[in-house]
């Protein structure tokens, strides 16, 4: 048996070398630095002026500066993002009574639709009635809304609006972040030749 590579082995390592090189050069064309986080960071990784999109369809939700933290201590628990602008965000676990878990992070507002009447049950957030949040465009659930449960169970979108005592959740990895999306979309220069 010969000990030496023969000249097609070679040429075949060669192949596969370069085919390794190619690939290196398209992760760091996709990715460059923080930008390739995980996608469930990259969800919810923002800076203050980060816009916030619905996954389905990119809908324009939310900038970062609208992300409030609201602490429940219904919350299984709670973690703390670290975030590609450096801002950390709250996102905590809630179990509704279908026993399906939760992923949110809570915003002082966003462009929602919102379904009244209210409900009191089973509410995450204590002395809060909920109605269930969809995107305006696609309408996907994307989470829930909050308002005092002294109000009425029907109220205007302005009233909602316009209180500081009103605040959203919403689904974590339902959202994405518009500097996620545009990476998405990028396309190597080796793909398009
Ligand atoms: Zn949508």
């Amino acid at each position: 048996m010969r000990c030496e590579r023969s000249p097609r082995l070679q040429a075949k390592q060669l192949e596969r070398f370069i085919l390794i090189m190619h690939f290196i050069l398209f992760m760091l064309l996709v990715c460059p630095g923080e930008a390739c986080a995980a996608t469930e960071e990259a969800a919810t990784g923002t800076s203050t002026d980060a816009v916030l999109l619905c996954r389905a369809c990119g809908h324009e939700l939310a900038v970062g500066a609208d992300i409030r933290s609201v602490p429940s201590r219904r919350a299984l628990s709670g973690r703390n993002d670290t975030l590609v602008g450096g801002r950390r965000v709250d996102v905590q676990l809630f179990q509704n009574p279908h026993g399906h878990r939760f992923e949110v992070i809570t915003f002082r507002q966003a462009d929602v639709r919102l379904h009244w009447p209210a409900d009191q049950h089973f509410s995450w957030f204590p002395g809060f009635s909920w109605t269930v949040a969809t995107c305006p465009r696609c309408a996907t659930h994307l989470g829930w809304a909050f308002q005092p449960s002294v109000w009425p169970d029907t109220v205007t979108k302005s009233t909602f609006d316009e209180s500081d005592q009103t605040f959203l959740a919403l689904i974590a990895h339902r959202l994405l972040t518009e500097d996620f999306a545009s990476s998405l979309l990028m396309t190597p220069k080796s793909f398009t030749s």
